[in-house]
């Protein structure tokens, strides 16, 4: 079996509204996902999404996925897509760096692995116990009582996890949020405190210094290093999201004792291929997870949640699901859905869900 063509499409997704995170210095007001079919010379075509949540989270770019796909996609014309290894090692040779745009053929890679050999993605990553996954809230920056109003409408859905985006210069706002979410929530509820880098080091340890919680705080800083300093200075546990883009980091965050917990994104990684790799370091690490992607359709969701479920859980902390988040879903097959606070992957052969192609339109470009 071999890679004969690649079929790239631009998808604009309009958000259900416009989204503050950061203590409200990022804005994400649309997404620019990139869909790639990979097809091979005996009829079996793979789908995989790359999508980064907005242009202003991570160095990852909507368009700069397209570009890079131009290098990479001639590449690997011609290779076996089961062999994942030894494509993620022509595509590291091509163009180092660059996960987003890798992390879309690789998936749609997977998918034809899936099918190939008559398997869930999950199945052939791991395992799946057959628990229900867990689903977490997004709750977006804003005033204590916002914050706390949308995560009683996010109650009502039956979420009983929240992901509350803080952070920003004002630091008894920060302590007001904290304070005034911590004491709203409902038994067995639990809140993860993401800051989105938007702390220096002094506000993180002022801030965490000063409330009582015990909740995880996410990513309080830019970069391994200053929250090396947060984490030697505080006592809340930590978890790292946007600092984790290689193994390599991963393996730093480790040795310097940074963080406790991890967030795992195929997109931020470069694929389930890497993803995989950095869940295993994790489980090695003792480090629980959150497992999803940085936003995109239900097609993005259903490969990180393939990859969640495959994760032992006790090590699952929560999965969260980018498309709440957009206003239209053009994906067919089984996608996950969140359902009364959790989801479960499909048991279909491979992702379990494609596009809609009456809904893409002409392809932005094919390679073959
Ligand atoms: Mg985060």
């Amino acid at each position: 079996m071999r890679i004969a063509r690649i079929r790239v499409w631009q998808l604009d997704l309009p958000m259900t509204e416009p989204y503050r995170m950061a203590g409200g210095r990022v804005l994400v007001d649309g997404l620019d996902s990139t869909l790639v079919a990979v097809d091979t010379d005996d009829g079996v075509t793979g789908w995989g999404e790359g999508c980064p949540w907005g242009h202003a989270y991570l160095p990852a770019h909507g368009a700069g996925i397209r570009a890079a796909l131009g290098t990479l996609a001639p590449a690997v014309l011609g290779l076996n897509p089961m062999e994942l290894d030894r494509l993620n090692a022509v595509m590291d040779l091509t163009l180092p760096g660059h996960p987003a745009a890798k992390s879309p053929l690789d998936i749609a890679c997977w998918d034809i692995l899936g099918q190939g050999a008559g398997q869930p993605l999950h199945r052939l990553l791991g395992g799946w116990d057959g628990a229900a996954i867990p689903i977490n809230s997004s709750i977006p920056t804003g005033t204590p009582a916002e914050m706390i109003a949308r995560i009683e409408a996010k109650r009502a859905q039956g979420y009983r996890v929240h992901s509350a985006k803080i952070g920003g210069v004002d630091n008894a706002l920060n302590i007001a949020r904290i304070e005034a979410i911590e004491a709203a929530l409902a038994p067995g509820e639990l809140v993860t405190f993401d800051i989105n880098r938007a702390w220096t080091p002094s506000q993180a340890i002022a801030v965490m210094g000063a409330v009582q919680t015990r909740a995880w705080f996410e990513q309080p800083c830019e970069g391994l290093d200053q929250c090396a300093q947060v984490r030697a200075r505080t006592t809340q546990p930590i978890l790292l999201d946007e600092s984790l883009q290689t193994l390599g980091d991963h393996l730093e965050a480790w040795r310097h004792r940074i963080c406790e917990g991890a967030k795992i994104k195929p997109n931020r990684l470069g694929g389930l291929t890497r993803a995989r790799q950095a869940r295993d370091l994790c489980l090695a690490f003792g480090w629980p997870m959150h497992v999803e992607d940085l936003g995109g359709t239900s097609l993005a969701d259903t490969a990180a949640i393939h990859l969640a479920a495959s994760t032992p859980p006790d090590f699952r902390l929560a999965s969260w699901l980018g498309q709440a988040h957009i206003a239209s879903d053009p994906i067919l097959g089984a996608p996950v859905r969140p359902s009364d606070g959790v989801t479960t992957p499909p048991d279909a052969p491979g992702l379990g869900a494609w596009p809609d192609l009456d809904r893409l339109g002409q392809p932005a470009a094919v390679y073959s």
